[in-house]
């Protein structure tokens, strides 16, 4: 593999970047590989990835059945951070963020990791109760998080209104919080992929799994059987429909999540703004378009679209905010499926199948986990044994009631 750099660059200049190497092969499945991962998105990508690098296993297939990304990876508005406040969820999603302080250089990729601190805002005293329990718990976690007062916030956002309708009563800064660039992070993935050997397979949908006495033995696909000695389904909005096929319920419902991006702007806010209560969040990317997202919307559906209430419903919240952004166009609307747990947590799990592993129900909030639930998918699958940070995500936990409510700090979605 051809490693990027800037005499990789000059080299391919002089031939006019005719001759860059392909980033992945496109190969035909084999018969059968040691493990089979369904899902080409981030996560699926990521645990293909660290099965390969750090438990040693490159026989190893990752089926998407349609483009890599092209799920809620290439559909997020790409917050990453780790102020989440049960014990549980800050070593998952804080390992996830130490991963991401690496990964262009672990990839070579670029994929414009910009910790550019994050901001969740109070606009209530329910909001400042529940930012003030969610700091100390981070802060007691070993989790960098501040506590501002309305004028620090008017330091960092200058042109934000803090007398309107939804008034700022103070809020709650992650410093290492930030962005990445959705795409790169499961182009780099999957080249990274590919130079160890996994076949990344497109096109290809699995429309079943060949069990045999309780033991997963292939999954049947679109390009015919695919042996396996183990699976690990990643199709995030799709996971409870693969676990039907499995045999058995996923407790999942799937609802759409909707996003928006504006013209490009001139750099004009460097920190990502989100607000609970009133189901707005928003960003710049390094285009210059505003990246903004709202809640889920209220009703179970496969749908991938937008529709008008969602940006009526958003618009508002973000105008009165932030008058500034009044007269700027809306360019594009979308739409992604999330799997939405009861906890609003993952399930990282082994199933009542054999050698069958699933990892889903991140919901609104996964793009951020992306490396470290990858990481933990990858050392379980390998072992045939959750790892420690996975272990408390477990389908079980439906069952004994331990559940993990991060409602509040999963934040507008819910
Ligand atoms: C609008 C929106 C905004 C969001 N904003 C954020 C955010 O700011 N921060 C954050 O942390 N998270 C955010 N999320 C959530 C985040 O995008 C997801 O949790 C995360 O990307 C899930 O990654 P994944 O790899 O599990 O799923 P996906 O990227 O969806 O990948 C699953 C893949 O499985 C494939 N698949 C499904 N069924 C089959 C089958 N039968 N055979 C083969 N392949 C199959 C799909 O085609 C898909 O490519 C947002 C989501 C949406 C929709």
């Amino acid at each position: 593999m051809t490693k990027y750099s800037i005499f990789s660059l000059v080299r391919n200049a002089l031939s006019y970047h005719e001759n860059w190497q392909k980033a992945w092969r496109s190969p035909d499945p084999k018969p059968e590989y040691d493990v089979v991962i369904v899902g080409g998105g981030g996560h699926g990508l990521a645990t293909a990835y660290y099965l390969a690098k750090e438990c040693g296993i490159t026989n190893v297939a990752v089926i998407e059945k349609g483009w890599l990304g092209g799920g809620n990876t290439g559909r997020n508005t790409t917050i990453v951070r780790s102020n989440y406040l049960w014990d549980e969820s800050a070593a998952l999603y804080d390992h996830s963020v130490k991963l991401w302080e690496t990964m262009s250089q672990d990839l070579n990729y670029n994929v414009m990791f910009s910790q550019r601190g994050l901001l969740h805002l109070a606009h209530n005293v329910h909001d400042m109760q529940e930012i003030g329990r969610r700091g100390h718990a981070i802060y007691l976690n070993g989790i960098d998080s501040e506590f501002l007062s309305p004028n620090q916030v008017k330091e960092l956002v200058p042109f934000i209104n803090l007398e309107c309708r939804y008034p700022v009563m103070g809020a709650l800064l992650q410093r290492r919080g930030g962005t990445a660039r959705h795409d790169a992070v499961a182009w780099g993935y999957a080249r990274a992929c590919d130079a160890m050997g996994v076949d990344i397979i497109q096109n290809c949908e699995v429309t079943g799994f060949e069990i045999d006495q309780g033991t997963v033995k292939a999954v049947e696909t679109s390009r015919g059987r695919i042996g396996a000695k183990k699976v690990g389904v990643v199709t995030a909005g799709h996971s409870s429909v693969m676990a039907e096929m499995a045999g058995f319920r996923m407790p999942l419902e799937s609802f759409p999540l909707q996003a928006f991006v504006s013209e490009p702007l001139k750099p004009v806010i460097d920190v990502v703004v989100m607000s609970n209560a009133i189901h707005a969040y928003i960003s710049q990317s390094d285009k210059g378009e505003l990246v903004i997202g709202g809640s889920g919307d209220p009703y179970v559906s496969y749908s991938q679209r937008g529709s008008f209430d969602q940006i009526e419903h958003v618009a508002g919240p973000v105008v009165e905010l932030y008058p500034i952004f009044s007269r700027v166009r809306m360019m594009r609307q979308w739409g992604g499926i999330t799997d939405v747990t009861v906890d609003r947590s993952p399930i990282i799990t082994k199933t009542p199948v054999e050698n069958l592993y699933f990892n889903c129900g991140w919901g609104t909030g996964g793009f951020k986990a992306t490396p470290g639930s990858g990481h933990v998918f990858a050392h379980s699958i390998a072992k045939s044994e959750m790892h420690d940070i996975a272990a408390p995500f477990s389908m079980d936990r439906f069952y004994t009631g331990a559940l993990i409510d991060e409602a509040a700090a999963a934040a507008v979605a819910h």
